[in-house]
């Protein structure tokens, strides 16, 4: 692919920072892609993680009726603030996102979208699932990251990751993107990934942080079977969770990776349920 360069801001940036995962996106077609993804944006405010030198934003701030952009780097926030000075719907804030509530910088319903830094992609991932979720999110990430995103149960690269996102949201794989359309190009290939909270919710809030730890504890025995997997966690008989799991309708000689997330929610629920 050709990358063509977007340069929206003059002037000169500072050196790329590897502490701060930056890889500035240049192609054109990424970009639009990334917009369109998110769907009508005319009336709604759009809240970017790493707006970095602004490639994105520009084409946000065009579309949306509100842009509100959090970036770490106090140089390019500089830059960002100097460039936006005459323009009333961006704010640019200066933070770690992992520290700030989306919603609440918001202030109302939201969409988010995000190149992000691929050093903390899983927790961003979190935090942005965190209430009031955005009614939708576009993300480029690592290929490899949105493969397990987006992965159906019994496939290689079903994990913890997927249960958990999918739990809480709909997730759509929508484009590779080549290391060449970046600037410094990254040693792997990115995706465009859209996640969409589910509007009713398939578990109750108060049960998503017991599903997330009961998820990644059972994936960290992947190969054994749920009747053990749920004894090793639960330290319950083995037939005190036979009996349970069969109340979810899942065979006591399931491994993790070929339950479903709502078996999973059905099996979490069962737990709480029998505490
Ligand atoms: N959106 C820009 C683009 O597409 O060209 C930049 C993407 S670059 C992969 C990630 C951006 O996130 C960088 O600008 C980096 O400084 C910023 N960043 C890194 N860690 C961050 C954090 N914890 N909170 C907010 N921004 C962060």
């Amino acid at each position: 692919m050709t990358a063509r360069h977007s340069t929206p801001h003059r002037g000169t940036f500072p050196t790329p920072r590897k502490r701060f995962g930056q890889h500035f996106l240049r192609d054109e077609r990424t970009l639009d892609a990334i917009v369109e993804a998110l769907g009508e944006i005319g009336e709604r405010t759009v809240v970017e993680i790493g707006p970095g030198r602004g490639a994105l934003t520009e084409k946000l701030v065009a579309c949306a009726r509100e842009v509100v952009a959090i970036e770490i780097d106090r140089d390019l926030v500089q830059h960002l603030r100097a460039h936006y000075a005459e323009q009333d719907n961006v704010r640019i804030v200066e933070a770690d996102v992992l520290t700030v509530s989306l919603g609440a910088l918001a202030g109302g319903p939201y969409v988010l979208a995000a190149n992000v830094p691929y050093y903390i992609t899983t927790p961003i991932l979190f935090h942005a699932l965190q209430i009031p979720r955005p009614e939708a999110a576009v993300y480029l990430v690592q290929k490899e990251v949105a493969e397990r995103m987006c992965a159906a149960p019994g496939s290689k690269v079903y994990g913890a990751l997927s249960v958990n996102l999918q739990a809480l949201a709909m997730v759509e794989y929508l484009r590779t993107v080549p290391a060449g359309a970046f600037y410094p190009p990254p040693k792997v290939e990115s995706a465009v990934v859209r996640v969409t909270p589910h509007s009713h919710a398939l578990l109750p809030p108060a049960l998503e942080s017991r599903l997330q730890t009961v998820v990644i504890q059972a994936f960290g025995l992947r190969r054994k079977q749920m009747v053990r997997v749920l004894r090793t966690i639960t330290a319950r008989s083995a037939d005190e969770v036979t009996e349970l799991l069969a109340r979810c309708g899942v065979a006591p000689d399931a491994r993790p990776e070929v339950l479903s997330p709502v078996e999973w929610i059905r099996v979490v629920e069962a737990l709480e349920a029998a505490r």
